[in-house]
């Protein structure tokens, strides 16, 4: 087992910024608080209606300002580039339940956690991840504006602008440590993805859609995802726009069909329940419906 030295360095620099964080915070300011909480609602949509739903799966087309938006948001996330995360997520569903599964829970729940992103894939995991095709993504200037100038987006985006709007407040010292706790805690919601849901017994609650996956509906990823946790369903029906049913909690479904109101984004894709998805066509997009 190698390990990924920059990913390690990185995530205890994170994780220590935010330890140290908890102790150096006093008397933070009530709207450094919700800034904050508004930080993570836009960083963690810039995973999920970004990273996730549109650039990994194309569950539905994006306007260039849409896409700059989502980017930008995502970058704040911490969770390296888009590009790089939808190669790993779409071998995540190509290999799901087999051990060439990056984030497999097959390697135990600590390994789907986090663990995974702590040492270099073996053999047979990188094979895979290098089948996952993602040239359609490579030629996006917008990502390609983000791989190269990632640290510096970072760095801006998700630490420097936050810190500067609690300048009109005067509380620049609360908000700068306070960048890394929801760092963490938005790092730690879109790992548990990996993890709680996918644990639990076959049971109708948990797998309603395919028991013979070992992704589960999970109401607390679902609360701190804005709605990923309904993950039987995204794991049988992977192509659908809103990952769940239309029913369930997801301020990620309801915000991309805010963005079609807005006439930002077209041609979301949602599951056509009169036609029999299997493992084999669950990927191909002529078997949704287009809103
Ligand atoms: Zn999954
Ligand atoms: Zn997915």
């Amino acid at each position: 087992m190698a390990l990924n030295v920059e990913m390690i360095r990185s995530i205890s620099v994170i994780h220590a910024f935010a330890m140290i964080g908890m102790f150096a915070i006093k008397n933070i300011s009530i709207y450094t608080v919700i800034l904050q909480a508004v930080w993570y609602v836009l960083s963690m949509i810039g995973i999920t209606a970004g990273y996730h739903r549109l650039w990994t799966h194309r569950t539905y087309d994006a306007s260039t300002s849409l896409q700059w938006f989502l980017m930008l948001c995502g970058t704040s996330a911490c969770q390296k580039d888009a590009i790089w995360w939808a190669k790993s997520h779409r071998t995540h569903h190509r290999n799901e339940d087999k051990l060439s599964d990056p984030y497999s829970i097959n390697r135990g729940v600590f390994y789907a956690h986090i663990g995974w992103l702590l040492q270099m894939p073996d053999e047979l995991t990188q094979s895979e991840i290098d089948k996952s095709d993602v040239s359609d993504l490579e030629g996006n200037e917008i990502l390609q504006f983000q791989e190269k100038y990632y640290t510096r987006l970072i760095v801006i985006g998700s630490i420097g602008l936050p810190v500067i709007i609690a300048s009109i407040w005067n509380d620049s010292y609360n908000c700068f440590w306070a960048c890394f706790v929801r760092i963490v805690l938005g790092l730690h919601a879109t790992y548990c993805v990996n993890s709680l849901a996918h644990i639990g017994s076959d049971t109708d609650t948990n797998k309603p859609y395919d028991k013979s996956i070992q992704a589960v509906e999970n109401r607390f990823v679902s609360f701190i995802t804005l709605g990923e946790g309904w993950h039987n369903y995204h794991h049988a029906f992977p192509k659908d726009f809103r990952a769940s049913e239309k029913n369930k909690y997801n301020p990620t479904a309801w915000f991309i069909q805010l963005t079609k109101a807005l006439g930002l984004s077209t041609n979301l894709y949602e599951r056509c329940e009169s036609i029999k998805l299997n493992r084999s066509n669950k990927f191909d997009k002529r078997n949704y419906v287009v809103l």
